[in-house]
């Protein structure tokens, strides 16, 4: 069936439920863009909310981290390499971009810092290494590669979160704010189906792995919608399963392990959350730039402008922050959810616009 029956067909039973508002989360940044991108976020009924979740790995890294990356550049011969959404990510002052310095290298991969290292070998690379469990596994590799082959002027500043620890703290803080989770696809492909089964056996809510194609989010949403008003029972389900297996991909789990141990980490907008760091374990603690510089994360107050925090966290939509498409937007940003390209204001304002909707 196609997306707009599978609206039609959303419509015509809601209208028979009890009209009470329904709060489905996304929580992945990419589930984000393809719901907007599609118009599904606009095509459904008022009632229907989608928010989005934590699942935007540049919104969520901690001011702290930005200013270390920062204190970095002014070392002597020293090269960072990072993704260009995070030149635009503020940390307690400046960002790296408003430092224009020409020791900051763009990259696309941790192989492009690779490269980066064998060109400087007279300098030290530091590659700013931020996401979840599903660019992990490939900074992982990298590290052990470089740790068993070089080269040797090539460490690694990380800030790799852990989905579970948050999406556990999010449904315990108010268990009547989310109805319905659609997961993190590409996490659950590393990590497996049966990694997210816990959200609708322990917190009794309804739960999907779904794809990324506007049919895919489509189903999802048609499916948890079912529950919610009481069509079908609760239930947990896997619509991805043509990329997630139910115990995921082994190797890449493997790479996590072998390089990581599971710490606390620091969210920005949420503050510290139990168990939800991947940080470099003693093995390979030599490429790690915090050994090699010194440095820690800190944790600082929330702005009081942004409100990027209620928004990863699902109390409130873009639209509600009143700075939206008015004080921030995409060619000004004021919070990192309208930074990076995967933030839940980038994408709202983008394709708001694109579907002449800048309100849901
Ligand atoms: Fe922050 Fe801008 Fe989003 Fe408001 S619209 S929450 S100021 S990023």
């Amino acid at each position: 069936m196609d997306k707009e029956r599978l609206i039609d067909r959303i419509e015509g039973f809601l209208q028979e439920a009890e009209l009470k508002p329904i709060r489905i989360m996304e929580v992945c940044g990419t589930h984000t863009q393809a719901i907007s991108k599609s118009g599904i976020r606009y095509l459904l009924p008022n009632q229907v909310k989608l928010l989005s979740g934590p699942g935007c790995p540049v919104c969520v890294t901690n001011e702290a981290y930005i200013d270390m990356a920062i204190d970095l550049i002014s070392q002597e011969n020293v090269i960072l390499a990072t993704f260009g959404d995070m030149l635009k990510v503020t940390g307690s002052t400046s960002c790296l971009a408003e430092k224009k310095t020409n020791n900051v290298y763009t990259v696309y991969s941790p192989e492009d810092a690779v490269d980066l290292a064998l060109k400087h070998q007279d300098k030290t690379v530091i590659f700013l290494a931020v996401g979840f469990e599903t660019t992990a596994p490939i900074i992982a590799a990298t590290i052990k590669n470089v740790f068993e082959n070089g080269p040797t002027n090539l460490l690694f500043l990380t800030s790799l979160k852990r989905m579970e620890p948050v999406i556990r703290l999010i449904l315990n803080e108010d268990k009547k704010r989310i109805d319905g989770l659609i997961l993190p696809g590409h996490v659950a492909a590393v990590l497996g189906a049966e990694a997210f089964r816990f959200v609708t056996d322990e917190f009794k809510i309804p739960s999907v792995v779904c794809g990324f194609e506007a049919k895919d989010m489509a189903e999802g949403i048609h499916l948890l919608l079912d529950q919610i008003t009481g069509r079908t029972p609760l239930s947990f389900a896997n619509l991805y399963d043509r990329c997630v297996s139910p115990g995921g991909n082994k190797l890449a789990q493997q790479y996590i392990n072998e390089v990581f141990e599971v710490k606390d980490g620091i969210w920005r907008g949420i503050g510290k959350v139990h168990n939800s760091a991947l940080m470099i374990n003693q093995k390979y603690k030599r490429l790690d730039a915090t050994h090699k510089f010194t440095l820690s994360e800190k944790m600082y107050p929330e702005s009081s402008h942004c409100q990027c925090s209620e928004i990863i966290l699902g109390m409130k939509s873009p639209f509600e922050c009143h700075l939206f498409g008015e004080g921030c937007t995409t060619e000004h940003p004021l919070g990192p959810c309208m930074i990076s390209s995967e933030g839940a204001c980038a994408i709202h304002y983008r394709y708001g616009r694109v579907h002449n909707c800048l309100a849901k």
